[in-house]
């Protein structure tokens, strides 16, 4: 029995732990939002793109979906070099779009497709470091 109940604590803290580590991510990507500067317009979110992608030297790519209802933006790969990057209207700014735009052209996509992250260990690789990776680079550069 004190087994047992050892593994249940042990879960409960693990548990605890996952939750307030999604809050921590949460709140960096709020901290990335704050104060950066609103993309206007669809025709304004394609001129950025272009510009980033010449920047970066990045060569696949990119379709843009402007999501009037969502509440996360989020990037997948497509195809072989096509990659779909979907930004929800109310985070339609620079910090995100930079956030999706490193997720693409730094691999974290590779492993996806529309339906979401393929494999369990790809998902947990995702959420412990690449998600962290890329809100520390956007909080970095959120403005420009
Ligand atoms: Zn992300």
């Amino acid at each position: 029995m004190k087994n047992v109940s050892s593994v249940i604590n042990w879960l409960g803290k693990l548990g605890w732990g996952i939750i307030l580590y999604s809050i921590s991510l949460e709140i960096g990507n709020h901290i990335s939002e704050f104060n950066s500067p609103k993309i206007e317009s669809r025709v304004h979110l394609e001129q950025l793109v272009e510009e980033k992608k010449k920047e970066i030297g990045f060569t696949g790519n990119i379709e843009l979906i402007i999501d009037p209802i969502g509440f996360s933006s989020k990037s997948y790969k497509k195809d072989k070099s096509y990659y779909t990057i979907v930004i929800n209207k109310s985070s339609l700014n620079m910090a995100m779009l930079n956030h999706e735009l490193y997720h693409v052209y730094q691999g974290h996509c590779d492993n996806t497709g529309p339906d979401g992250i393929k494999g369990f260990p790809n998902k947990l690789k995702y959420f412990f470091y690449y998600e962290p990776k890329t809100i520390i680079h956007t909080l970095r550069n959120s403005n420009h």
